[in-house]
Order: structure tokens, then sequence, then C-alpha cells
């Protein structure tokens, strides 16, 4: 067979050719815009040819800070349509961690959204690389800005060459894109994306058993473009034609429900907590969403309500999915088999809420702690350790790839069961995080920050169950003997308060005689969780 290299360009040049008409439909801060592929691809073109005039060369990265919109998307092709890496930013995370990935990356131009300038601005004289910083704004005029150089993106796309020529000599396992992911403690590790990984990750959205994404759908990815690339969906969308709609910055449930209606989308894709605040929505108003053939969620557990109440109350066909940044992320998709269409609604709903099967193309082991395969009974617990073809092998220049990376396998920190179906079901994480609507928080952050005050004793972070977050901190903590009594929550608070994000505050601290301990000394975290695990429902 001919060896013909997989890259982003072509799939950009497949809708220039072929979906010239079809649509984006795209929402800015001042409004929504429509775009047909024709005006994308050459708007595309005029930023590759911007950037390499500012100097980026190829195997460079380019941060993109942006939410999901048409310039976002334009980025998406044109950076990799350069020979250069995508680098998109999470905006969520702390300015430290921020100015850190952008040097680790060694980004050289930064696209910004102009909402989110004032994040860079507080930070710039911590870059080392960047030579020219781009703010993307529906306005004709820059903000005022303390950035420098700095452009204006739609300036460089009116000079640009509205015929540029992607490069061509790209090898398919050359990186297109790059995205950082919350670590257990520490900084950030950076998942690089090839052009191949992508290509084949985006064939299997099309997979009918997949999300089977095809030329008919109008695709709205909430997902942030900055969170595994939106889970992929742009990139397979323009490939396939599909109408994408882009839910722009700061959305309420109520746009979301509107964009939906207005646009006629057949499939969206979101964490649940998204989910839970649309479900909220269509309760309280009257809205016809009977275009939607699937919602996608992962990213987090799907509560079985949820799942239950789309389907049953709304007729929506919602489908839960599970995967990683170093897995593109899809890799585990939840469907009933055709033999099994006919079980109890209840045993369906059970199958339906587990995390699902492999998709074609990536395998799975699950290990015990003896290193030995676990067996298939829906009981016995493993890690997920995973491998194919769009799953990362090394974390970009980073000391804490042979943690995760191991003879060929990723292990996924993810402890599951199987069943004799194949089907896993996430039980347990072995790393010490806690995922509050979609983004990490960093328990070990947290107990290193309240260990250091001068009166605790020790302080261990748990994710105790929320109903909209999914999860939520708690901290336990142990004052020393002299400040038992005398030292007050809400000192702790002001103690903590200078030194996070407000999202990340623990909902509660309570103060414990004693933290359970496993035999080797380690905070016995299972049965905090345990103890603590109606904490919200109960307060
Ligand atoms: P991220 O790299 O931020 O996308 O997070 C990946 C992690 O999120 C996984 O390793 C899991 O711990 C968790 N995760 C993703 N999808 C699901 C899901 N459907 N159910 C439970 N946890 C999930």
């Amino acid at each position: 067979m001919m060896n013909v290299p997989l890259t982003l360009s072509s799939m950009m040049e497949r809708a220039e050719t072929y979906f010239a008409k079809k649509q984006v439909i795209s929402r800015t801060s001042s409004g929504v815009h429509t775009f047909t592929y024709r005006e994308i691809g050459e708007r595309t073109r005029r930023l590759a040819s911007a950037l390499e005039k500012l100097g980026v060369k190829k195997g460079e990265r380019v941060g993109t800070l942006a939410w999901n919109h048409h310039r976002h998307l334009e980025a998406y092709f044109a950076i990799p349509g350069l020979g250069a890496v995508l680098h998109t930013i999470n905006i969520r995370l702390a300015p430290q961690q921020i100015v850190y990935i952008i040097n680790h990356a060694e980004d050289q131009v930064l696209l910004i959204d102009d909402d989110l300038v004032p994040l860079i601005e507080k930070v710039k004289d911590e870059l080392k690389t960047v030579k020219a910083f781009v703010i993307m704004t529906d306005k004709d005029e820059l903000p005022e800005t303390s950035l420098e150089p700095v452009y204006h993106y739609e300036n460089l796309l009116e000079e640009g060459n509205p015929g540029f020529e992607f490069v061509k000599d790209i090898d398919e396992n050359d990186p297109a894109g790059m995205c950082y992911t919350s670590a257990t403690t520490g900084n950030p590790k950076g998942v690089v994306y090839s052009h191949r990984g992508i290509v084949l990750h985006s064939m299997a959205l099309g997979l009918a058993d997949t999300a089977a994404l095809s030329e008919r759908d109008v695709a709205m990815p909430v997902v942030p473009m900055f969170h595994v690339n939106a889970w992929g969906l742009p990139f397979a969308a323009v490939w396939f034609g599909t109408t994408q709609v882009m839910p722009g910055p700061y959305f309420t449930p109520k746009l979301l429900a509107d964009m939906i209606q207005e646009h006629q989308v057949t499939l969206t894709a979101g964490v649940p907590t998204i989910w839970l605040g649309l479900l909220k929505e269509l309760e309280e108003g009257d809205y016809d969403m009977s275009s939607l053939r699937a919602i996608l969620c992962g990213g987090s557990a799907a509560p079985k309500g949820l799942i239950h109440t789309f389907e049953s109350k709304y007729k929506i066909p919602f489908v839960h999915a599970y995967g990683m940044t170093e897995t593109s992320p899809l890799v585990v998709l939840s469907r009933l088999k055709s033999y099994q269409q006919d079980l109890p609604e209840e045993a369906r709903l059970d199958i339906r809420a587990k995390q699902g099967g492999l998709v074609p193309g990536v395998e799975m082991k699950v290990v015990g702690k003896d290193g030995k395969e676990v067996a298939w009974n829906g009981e016995e617990m493993g890690e997920l350790l995973l491998r194919g073809p769009w799953i990362a092998d090394e974390y970009y220049q980073d000391e804490r790839t042979k943690e995760a990376f191991q003879d060929g396998w990723l292990h996924t920190g993810d402890v599951v069961t199987v069943d004799e179906e194949g089907v896993i079901k996430i039980v347990d994480r072995t790393k010490d995080l806690i995922k509050s609507g979609g983004e990490w928080i960093s328990s070990v952050d947290l107990e290193n920050a309240l260990m250091a005050h001068e009166d605790v004793f020790e302080a261990a972070v748990v994710a105790v169950p929320h109903e909209k977050w999914q999860e939520r901190p708690v901290a336990c903590v142990v004052l020393k003997d002299n400040a038992r009594g005398k030292v007050t929550k809400e000192e702790l608070y002001d103690y903590l308060k200078p030194q996070f994000a407000k999202w990340w505050l623990p909902d509660d601290i309570v103060f414990m005689d004693e933290i359970p301990k496993t035999s080797v000394g380690k905070f016995l975290k299972r049965a905090l969780r345990e103890q603590l695990k109606d904490h919200h429902s109960a307060s």
C-alpha cells in the first residue's frame, strides 16, 4: 500500500474543496458570526502566512489563549499547516503554571483573546521566548495593552496571503499540537500530538459505533478548545465537512440551549457539569431539543440519573465516554451491544453509566497490584493501561515520563473493573487529584500549603462527591496540641486564599484528632473519602 502521510493540512484542504459552502457558526464577544469553510480555509492560509512573516519556523510552538470560536479554529490548522506546533493553553491554570508551560514549550508567538489579555499582561516579564503577541478581537482597534510587540489578528489576516501553500515536507509523525495536563503536584506535564495521531483519532470519531460524526451533523463542542483539542472534534468536523457551532466565551446554560435550538445542533460534547446545568435550564424553560442525536459526556463520571433524565424525559441519547489528555482523548465509549438492547431499562442504564468499551484501534490491559492482569468479572480492580496510535508515548521533555509510560503502555492512574463484556468501570484513581467541573485541583498542593501553616500538624485533602461539580475538595486538618480550639476555619481560609485560585479552596475544613493512615504511614484517603462522602448532601 502507499505510504501516504496523514497530515492536518489535507483535512483543511478537503473542507475547502468539497465542503466550501458548509458553515462554521461562531459566537464571539460581539455576537454570532457565520463563515463558510471556503472563508475559514482562506483565513487559515492568511494566518499561516502571517505567522511565517512573524518568524515562526517549522517545529516551533505557537500558543493560544482562547475560547471556542472561528479564530481558534483557524489557528488549529494554520499553525500545523506551517509545520509549527499548536500549543493550546488552559486559561484556568494558575498564572505561575501558565508562565511555566509557555516557557517550557518555548512558545514563540501567543494568540490571545482580547478578554484574556490581562492574564498575560500580569506575567509578561516572566515569559522567556515569546517574540510577538497577537490579539484576537472583533474591534477595529487593539485594546490598551502593555504587551509588545503586539498585533491585531484581523489586520495580520488582511495583509496575509490567501493562497498560502501549507508546507508539504511534513512527516506524519511530526508534532502538530500540544497540551499540558495537571500533575499530582508541581508543574503541568506536556503531551505532544502528532499529525498522524490527530488524523487517526479524527477517523475514530467518525466510526458508527463511536461518535459517528459525519457531514450531516451540526457539532457543537462545548468542551474548551484548550482541553485536549475540544476532544478532537474541531479537527474531525473540518475533515468531514461537518457544520460547527462554537459557543464562544462565558456561555450560560441558556445560551447553549438557545444555540442548540437555533442552529439545530445534532451532536454536542462536554463534562457532566455542563449537562447538569443544561438540564436545569431545560426544566425551567421551553426549548426544542429534538435536533440532538447525541450528547457526548466525559472528563468525569456521568451520573446515572443524568443519563436517565436526558434519555427518558428529553429523548436525547446521552453517550458516556472516557479519555485523557494523553489519549487525544477518545479511547473508551459506552454503547449497548446489539444483543443488550432488550435488557430491562435498569440493566441497560447500568451498562451505559459505565465508561464503556474500547474504541477500535486502541488496546488495554488492566493490571492488579501483583502486576498480573485482573479477571474480567466486574469485581477485580486494577490500573488501566492503554496503548494505541493516538496515545502519547512520553511527556514533553519531562522526567515524569518514566512514571507513566512503561514497557510501551500508558499507565493511566485510573483504577477500573472490567466485566465479561470487556466494559470498564472507573472505581478509583491512584493520582492524588480532584476533578471539579472538568478541571483538576491538586490535593497535594493544598495539603502542603496547609501543613506549612504554623498551627497545623497534618492535613489531608480529599475529593467529596458534589451534585454540580462532581467532586469538590474537603480538607481534614489536625491542629498542633497548643492550637486546638484556638485556630478557626476562617483563619485557615484567610491563609489559603492568597495562595490559590478561589475555585481551588476546599469547600470545608474539618478538624480531626487524627488522620487515618496506612501501615506505611500514608494518609488513608479512601477511609477519609468514605467518612466524608455525604458531606455535601449533609451540609
Ligand atoms: P484530562 O487529562 O484532564 O482529560 O483528565 C483525564 C482523567 O479524567 C482520566 O484519567 C480520568 O481520571 C478522568 N476521566 C475522564 N473521563 C472520565 C469518565 N468518563 N469517568 C470518570 N473519570 C473520567
